[in-house]
């Protein structure tokens, strides 16, 4: 929704800074034009109230679901996939991402967006429901997306919610979960790696 055909071949935080500002010029944005990594994660995470996860490869969800839960900073994730897409809050006190999912992908069994594709207007319906936990979260109101997640078909137009609980064998927030990302090996995870 915040890109458009004049802004390719710009880095999308500049476009999206644009976007920002143009919607609503009170916003102070602070761009930092860098890949979030297991090195820098700490300092870019740590430093937030909340994160929105927009990720588009596996790496950089993982990363993001580690040093969030160690930060202690809710995370509103968000993830599309052709004409279905998904959405959940990982409270800091609640499951975390891990405990659904506890790996990766292996490297090449999940095609990404640039190979499969996706419904153009499917990252707005999934980043408006991402954008809404966003505000609740700030705002204390309301009920999170915690331990739930919520399934949404374009295709058929049907929204699902599952329930899921904190796993006691999660690598990261179980009984035996890590005090920090040093030694995870977050490999590719993504089948183009991209710059
Ligand atoms: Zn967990």
């Amino acid at each position: 929704m915040i890109h458009g055909d004049s802004d390719i071949g710009e880095p999308k935080v500049a476009s999206a800074a644009r976007y920002v500002e143009r919607l609503n010029p009170d916003i102070d944005v602070e761009r930092r034009e860098t890949r979030l990594d297991a090195d820098n994660a700490h300092e870019l995470i740590g430093a937030y109230d909340l994160v929105v996860d927009c990720a588009d490869n596996f790496r950089t969800r993982y990363v993001v679901n580690d040093v969030a839960r160690l930060e202690g900073v809710p995370v509103a994730h968000g993830a599309i996939y052709k004409f279905e897409g998904q959405a959940t809050t990982l409270l800091p006190d609640g499951p975390c991402y891990r405990c659904l999912f506890p790996e990766p992908p292996e490297p090449g069994t999940v095609p990404d967006c640039a190979t499969t594709g996706v419904l153009g207007v499917l990252p707005g319906t999934v980043g408006c429901i991402q954008a809404t936990e966003a505000v609740k979260l700030l705002l204390d109101a309301g009920e999170p997306l915690g331990g739930r997640m919520l399934f949404y078909d374009a295709m058929d137009v049907s929204f699902e919610t599952v329930s899921y609980a904190r796993n006691p064998d999660c690598p990261v927030c179980g009984d035996d979960g890590i005090e920090t990302i040093a030694g995870i090996d977050y490999g590719g995870g993504c089948r183009v790696d991209a710059d």
